[in-house]
């Protein structure tokens, strides 16, 4: 093996620079503002190269040597990431429709599948899903990227991904089963009872997670639309004693910019950065509470730690802390201290929000089979989507184009991602619990409970998990299908 030709605590300087000035160029782009592609993807072949650099001195620390076998296959991804999200706003376009006086294209559909008619919307689901061959390619290509890198260092994105998560394959694929097993008797009776309520309607295929998300929180849009979503989580963190200068927030609408709200770890941790595209004034109040629930782990980790303890955070682990913080905005004791809301509106938040998340996890435990199996067998794009739609039948219960998935923000990007939204689902909710055993009913008020959560976050990526979690479905699960008890 070659020999690194200074320290590695300067070659974790040098990585950590090229990392800062790529995430600061792809915030530019996901924010819809001007960005230098050019710039981007060279920026992206030298990190590629400085971490091969790495690569080919050593394999340890482990930490160090999945992050970098992870940014070598991100970075050689760049130019298909642009690709993607360039065909995303210029070819997954359906002219059928028109909202804001463009074509509707991947960008705008959830902002136009919250307004539009039923029938309106059919057409454009069906269209866009007839583009999804526009985009199969690039995405095909790059998930052949990321399993010919990492197979070049003896390894597979499956593996990594299992490792960083702290969970082996069998654990990993019991608990989504079992979560989505619970859900499917209550989802179904929620679902019909919302579709009739806002469709007038049974539901159908078309009507998906982020038709339902842009909908049901109407009847609170008035009383919502008072709060600024920009404001409120700076607030919230602000009562838990965390610094929230080093987090910056953009609720601006423009057309190219990014359909799913987004946090930015430009620099753990002295820069985080949170965009929120308006969709609906509830919605966006919840993904804001999201969002900085990142922004809020970014800025707690530790300075000091080595570059791949501070970095190398799972999603498992980051989506902890971000649905954590969206679980304020549906706490009846919260809402009705800082939002003033009314008992009845509560009850609509907590209704509303429980169906939600029962969509939450029927959707994500179709879409987290999929992909474990896509990453586990190397299914084809046509194997991927016909297993698709039967899981999408099996859990959320209709037959779908199984192509729909190449649709999603999340699940064409990353290896595999989805999951992690469940397991941290779980997580969060045994922290909350643990936090209100602790601290009592109001704990959000209190200073100690930013203290226990600073404890927990500042050890980045040495995170003590077992402190406050053993994957207990029960503190998740059970609000959700027995609400009453
Ligand atoms: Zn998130």
């Amino acid at each position: 093996m070659a020999r690194l030709p200074y320290p590695l605590s300067a070659w974790a300087i040098v990585d950590e620079s090229y990392s800062i000035l790529s995430s600061n160029e792809s915030w530019k782009m996901y924010d819809g503002l001007e960005f230098d592609e050019n710039f981007l993807k060279s920026i992206s072949e030298q990190r590629a190269r400085h971490a091969e650099l790495f690569l080919s001195a050593s394999r340890r620390p482990r930490r160090l040597f999945i992050k970098c076998v992870a940014d070598v296959s991100e970075s050689k991804k760049t130019p298909l990431s642009l690709e993607l999200d360039k065909a995303r706003s210029e070819k997954v376009v359906s002219k059928k429709k028109r909202f804001r006086g463009r074509p509707v294209s991947w960008k705008s559909w959830r902002q136009f599948n919250a307004r539009a008619d039923p029938k309106s919307r059919k057409r454009v689901y069906d269209d866009l899903v007839k583009k999804t061959p526009l985009i199969r390619p690039i995405i095909r290509a790059t998930f052949e990227k990321s399993w010919s890198v990492h197979k070049q260092y003896g390894t597979t994105p499956l593996r990594s991904y299992l490792e960083s998560e702290r969970i082996t394959l069998p654990e990993l694929k019991m608990l989504v089963q079992k979560l989505g097993s619970a859900v499917r008797k209550p989802f179904r009776e929620a679902l019909s009872h919302y579709s009739r309520e806002i469709k007038k309607a049974p539901a159908e295929y078309y009507d998906d997670f982020y038709y339902f998300r842009g909908r049901i929180f109407r009847p609170l849009d008035k009383i919502f639309s008072k709060f600024d979503p920009a404001e409120m989580p700076i607030r919230q963190l602000k009562r838990l004693g965390f610094d929230t200068r080093k987090i910056s927030v953009d609720v601006e609408d423009r057309p190219k910019k990014t359909p799913s709200a987004v946090a930015f770890f430009v620099q753990i941790p002295n820069d985080a950065r949170v965009l929120v595209k308006p969709i609906s004034p509830y919605t966006d109040m919840e993904s804001s509470y999201h969002e900085f629930g990142h922004a809020m782990h970014c800025i707690s980790v530790d300075p000091n730690l080595a570059l791949w303890d501070r970095e190398s955070l799972s999603h498992g682990v980051a989506e902890i802390f971000s649905t954590f913080m969206e679980t304020l905005v549906e706490e009846p004791r919260y809402l009705r201290k800082k939002f003033g809301l009314s008992e009845k509106q509560i009850r609509e938040i907590v209704e509303r929000r429980r169906f939600m998340e029962l969509f939450f996890v029927a959707f994500y435990a179709a879409n987290s089979l999929m992909k474990i199996s896509f990453q586990e067998k190397k299914l084809t794009m046509d194997q991927a989507s016909d297993l698709y739609a039967k899981l999408y039948k099996e859990y959320v219960g209709f037959e779908i184009p199984g192509e729909y998935w190449q649709l999603h923000h999340v699940m064409p990007d990353y290896d595999l991602y989805s999951p992690s939204y469940l397991i941290a689902a779980v997580r969060k909710s045994e922290l909350i619990k643990k936090l209100g055993n602790r601290l009592g009913e109001d704990w959000w008020d209190s200073p100690k409970a930013g203290d226990y959560l600073k404890k927990i976050m500042s050890p980045g990526a040495n995170i003590d998990l077992d402190g406050f979690s053993r994957l207990d479905t029960g503190p998740f699960l059970k609000p959700l299908v027995n609400p009453d008890l």
